[in-house]
């Protein structure tokens, strides 16, 4: 988000293995990195390029996928995490959150900018999910690396309950979230989802100083 989710009693054991084994490969399928994600989380610089619009729409309306076990302790999500947190605090991008998707990986996989915290900080969340939507709907300004130099006015709950997987203990969490945060919630699972602000918007103008700012850094998204 730009600044301001057989039968047989014979072999009733060889066949309770079997659909063990397949509830095994099945829960796992699409679980386990690719080689292009691979490829493109070991290639890609610190400074990842932002996926936008419309180049790069398939990739950002392609609904995200969480990723396995296995992956939550591999040095690929490691990476991917610390690219991601270095690309959305990164000037050119100065971003209070980003989603997989934006950097071309369709994962459940998210920064936050906490501003519901002291200091800030940037917290990183895997196979999130958004649970449920709080409270009243109001309507604020909102951007996305993803769209620039657009805004909109973009209708949002002021509260969300998420459930993600804890990177030490891998374990399920949830917590309920409010304010400005809650918004960033949304805005980033929605990016999981395929689905982004301009759908949800209002209204969309271009925001004027946000086009010479990306002027000052000569960047053109691609
Ligand atoms: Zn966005």
């Amino acid at each position: 988000m730009q600044k301001t989710e057989i039968n047989g009693k014979k072999v009733g054991g060889v066949s309770a293995a079997c659909i063990a084994l397949l509830l095994i490969l099945v829960s796992s399928f699409g679980r386990s990195w690719t080689a292009p994600e691979r490829t493109l989380i070991r290639k890609a610089d610190s400074l990842m390029r932002v996926t936008t619009l419309p180049g790069d729409s398939a990739v950002l309306r392609t609904p995200s996928r969480d990723i396995g076990m296995k992956e939550l302790r591999s040095k690929e999500l490691r990476s991917l995490l610390d690219k991601m947190l270095y690309t959305v605090k990164d000037p050119s991008q100065d971003g209070v959150g980003i989603a997989a998707p934006q950097v071309g990986i369709n994962r459940r996989i998210v920064w936050v900018q906490r501003m519901d915290k002291p200091g800030e900080p940037f917290e990183p969340y895997v196979n999130i999910h958004l649970d449920s939507l709080l409270g009243k709907v109001t309507v604020g300004p909102e951007g996305c690396l993803s769209v620039p130099p657009m805004r909109g006015l973009v209708p949002r709950y002021e509260g969300v309950i998420v459930s993600y997987t804890d990177l030490a203990t891998g374990k399920r969490c949830q917590e309920k979230v409010e304010g400005y945060t809650a918004i960033i919630f949304q805005h980033e699972c929605d990016h999981l989802d395929g689905t982004l602000y301009i759908d949800r918007a209002d209204s969309v103008f271009v925001d004027r100083a946000w086009e010479q700012e990306r002027k000052k850094y000569n960047y053109d998204g691609r």
